[in-house]
């Protein structure tokens, strides 16, 4: 996510991380202070949140001041957490990357947000250490990875493109695209080849290291398993193609909104499953329909199937 990926994924699904979205600062850093203002900036969350419900697009970058949201997912707590712990293991030096380093690293980070009660956060925390532990069991931690939520960046003919990936990684002469997953469901090859993001990150990570970047992984960790693909240039053409006409939707939906289009006219809603972990499922009307579920949905089927 992302970025600070705001969309409900929900709890069986791909956890969002609450990782806040990187400023324009580093945007310069990567050589946009020239950026024409034709150019959209966006990032693969921004451009899915439109794809998959435009009211929540402008709740979410449009409304100022922005919409109360309901409270804090647990599942969302969970992914950040596991996503913070993995980073910094990375970030110790190689002699002191070891298992037993998980436990302080985890708790140090631990967000404690959505939980039903402490007897569920605690089962959620052993269940998220036991993962990490089984995880960076398959680490070589002599090898470094070219990135850690590294951000990256790409220029089209019509979007400035950004977007932090989880973990970038060199093997051979070609860069491979690493994004953790904590959600309940195993993941497929179809998965990874599906996702936009992973593609878009492929696409800039080569333009930013300026060396191949084709293969893109979702490391499961609940279940250790990798989903991958292999993308041609042709597919990672044909991503940047679909979020160039993203962008162009959403540059309309604007300049109604700029011309006096009545505002959720301009953003209709697009009511479905994901209302029910939608942020804004209160103030829209079209998530009233919507099952109501508790902050901590999913959390304990997901940690008594984990649990050590
Ligand atoms: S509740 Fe549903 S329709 Fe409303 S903004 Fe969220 S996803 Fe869109």
């Amino acid at each position: 996510m992302t970025t600070w990926d705001s969309r409900p994924a929900g709890p069986g699904g791909s956890t969002a991380r609450a990782v806040p979205e990187q400023g324009a600062a580093e945007f310069e850093q990567l050589g946009f202070e020239g950026m024409p203002e034709r150019l959209f900036a966006c990032t693969p969350s921004k451009l899915a949140s439109f794809d998959d419900c435009p009211r929540r697009y402008r709740f979410t970058y449009i409304d100022r001041p922005t919409p109360p949201k309901g409270p804090p997912w647990a599942f969302n707590s969970l992914g950040a957490s596991v996503h913070t712990a993995l980073r910094n293991w990375h970030g110790l030096p190689p002699a002191k990357r070891r298992p037993e380093a998980l436990a302080t690293l985890l708790k140090a980070t631990w967000v404690s947000e959505g939980y039903r009660d402490g007897e569920q956060e605690r089962a959620a925390f052993r269940t998220a250490l036991a993962w990490l532990d089984t995880y960076v069991a398959s680490l070589d931690p002599l090898v470094e990875p070219v990135g850690v939520e590294r951000v990256v960046a790409a220029k089209t003919a019509t979007l400035a493109l950004s977007g932090r990936v989880d973990r970038i990684d060199r093997r051979g002469a070609e860069l491979v695209i690493v994004d953790y997953k904590t959600g309940r469901s195993e993941l497929t090859p179809d998965d990874a080849r599906g996702s936009s993001a992973l593609a878009l990150y492929a696409y800039a990570a080569a333009r930013v290291f300026r060396r191949p970047c084709h293969r893109v992984e979702l490391h499961h960790l609940p279940t250790g398993t990798v989903a991958a693909h292999e993308h041609t240039e042709a597919s990672l053409e044909r991503a940047v193609s679909r979020a160039e006409a993203t962008a162009r939707d959403i540059q309309r939906a604007e300049a109604a909104l700029r011309s006096g289009t009545d505002p959720d006219e301009a953003f209709p809603t697009a009511p479905g499953s994901l209302c029910s972990y939608c942020d804004f499922r209160k103030v829209c009307p079209g998530g009233q329909a919507a099952p109501v579920k508790e902050s901590w949905t999913g959390i304990d089927t997901h940690v008594a199937e984990d649990s050590p």
